[in-house]
């Protein structure tokens, strides 16, 4: 079974998308909770965001899962939510639930990796946090969650040019935190986010000719001398 607390891989210098867009609506009255669940970046909220924390709830929704943005005390808070599959929006969209600019509180300031940032404290000033929505109990996590969790990754290496870790909050924070879990297929999840491999081909693209049926003069001779 893999081990969730070894869940790491960091972005290539090559290969960066060059614009990524998803669907990313606000919560629902979700604003009114931000002064009590977020902070302030310490860092500059483009060239100082350097790891995706990958998570996942332990409830089945993410009216629950919002819940903990609700706390009066003890809040915790996360920039995107994955719907779970018997959502209605699940497959359509995630919710936005804190401004990339602002920190949120998804990971304990004390802890700390030494792959991730050369060991830096305060995780939440440097990273963004996306939840997927999953009981993490007999519960697996849809094809279309996992290509969810990396279309936002994608969108978060296209859009921060000092972005290189995506790692889970089990590796963190392995003695309190295993999420996102055993059923989190990371290897795939990994090939989505480097590969892309759930963006359609581009319609000229696929309309093109492949240049193998183009009947043409063989090159010698033409701009060779
Ligand atoms: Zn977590």
């Amino acid at each position: 079974m893999a081990n969730p607390a070894l869940f790491q891989f960091n972005l290539p210098k090559s290969g960066r998308p060059s614009e990524i867009t998803i669907a990313q609506p606000w919560y629902p009255g979700i604003q009114k909770y931000w002064p009590t669940c977020t902070t302030k970046r310490l860092v500059d909220p483009i060239f100082g965001i350097v790891a995706v924390v990958i998570h996942a709830t332990a409830g089945a929704s993410s009216e629950g899962a919002i819940s903990v943005m609700k706390k009066p005390a003890d809040a915790a808070s996360f920039h995107w939510r994955v719907p779970d599959e018997d959502e209605a929006q699940h497959g359509h969209l995630v919710w936005a639930c804190v401004p990339e600019a602002l920190a949120a509180w998804h990971v304990r300031n004390a802890v700390a990796h030494a792959d991730v940032n050369k060991g830096a404290k305060k995780v939440n000033h440097w990273s963004l946090g996306i939840e997927v929505v999953n009981a993490q109990k007999d519960d697996p996590f849809s094809s279309w969650q996992l290509e969810a969790a990396a279309r936002i990754v994608r969108y978060c290496w296209a859009k921060y040019p000092r972005l290189v870790h995506v790692i889970s909050h089990a590796k963190l924070d392995p003695g309190r935190r295993s999420d996102p879990g055993e059923n989190f297929d990371w290897l795939r999840f990994r090939d989505l986010v480097l590969h892309g491999a759930d963006e359609a081909m581009p319609a000229l693209v696929a309309a093109a000719t492949p240049a193998a049926k183009i009947k043409t003069r063989a090159a010698a001779g033409c701009c060779d001398g």
